[in-house]
């Protein structure tokens, strides 16, 4: 059962996220593992979703891309990083001159959080109990990836990664070192690109991002 533990010291139960951990078979290769998430019922949020996205990418990657959860055309695919913002990912990593058929791509949380509110689908970003229920599937798809950089995208998969009191705006430019992979770098995640009011919001966001991704090039090449 997956627990949350509140800054007031409150430990909050959900009876509905028992967590993924009896739907994982450990050590399974990453196309078992890809299909045996679809059986999954560790929390709630497979029961809005079309399916659960998997990670994807090459089996031996130079890096590992983390999101936070798919989006809706990701939930339609059955594939990360498909949809409006993997297309502005994809567009970052050439520009940082990283090969996209080198890094395998992934979220936090396999199933998209949204509620039905009438005919409209509105996306909820995880929460702390979601997170934790999913992790087994992320630990296996590192486990059997073994990256020589974690690249964490946006505030969810930072958390996830480096610990919840960790912001990913003073993460950027940093570089971790975890028992989960030995170079972690935070970075945005491309949607705040889509979100950007201006074009000095824009410029910055899209400069922030390329110099940590020229960061995790540089630790990749000397990983390998
Ligand atoms: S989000 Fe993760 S834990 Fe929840 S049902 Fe989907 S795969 Fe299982």
């Amino acid at each position: 059962m997956a627990c949350v533990f509140r800054a007031d010291g409150f430990v909050v139960i959900h009876e509905d996220t028992p967590g993924a951990e009896s739907f994982v078979p450990r050590g399974a290769a990453l196309p078992v593992l890809a299909s045996a998430v679809q059986q999954c019922r560790g929390c709630p949020l497979h029961r809005k979703a079309t399916q659960a996205v998997f990670g994807a990418g090459r089996p031996q990657p130079s890096m590992v891309l983390l999101g936070e959860q798919p989006g809706e055309q990701e939930d339609r695919e059955g594939l990360p990083f498909v949809g409006p913002s993997g297309r502005v990912l994809r567009e970052l990593l050439i520009a940082a001159d990283i090969d996209v058929e080198d890094v395998f791509l992934t979220n936090v949380v396999k199933h998209v959080y949204v509620e039905s509110h009438g005919r409209r689908r509105v996306h909820r970003r995880p929460h702390g109990a979601m997170v934790a229920a999913c992790r087994p599937w992320l630990e296996e798809e590192l486990a059997r990836t073994k990256p020589p950089v974690l690249v964490c995208l946006g505030a969810i998969a930072t958390r996830a990664i480096l610990g919840k009191d960790v912001r990913v705006t003073q993460a950027s430019g940093a570089t971790f070192s975890t028992t989960i992979a030995p170079v972690v770098i935070a970075t945005l995640h491309p949607s705040a690109l889509l979100r950007a009011r201006t074009p000095r919001a824009l410029a910055d966001a899209r400069s922030r991002m390329l110099d940590d991704l020229a960061r995790a090039r540089s630790h990749a090449a000397r990983g390998r």
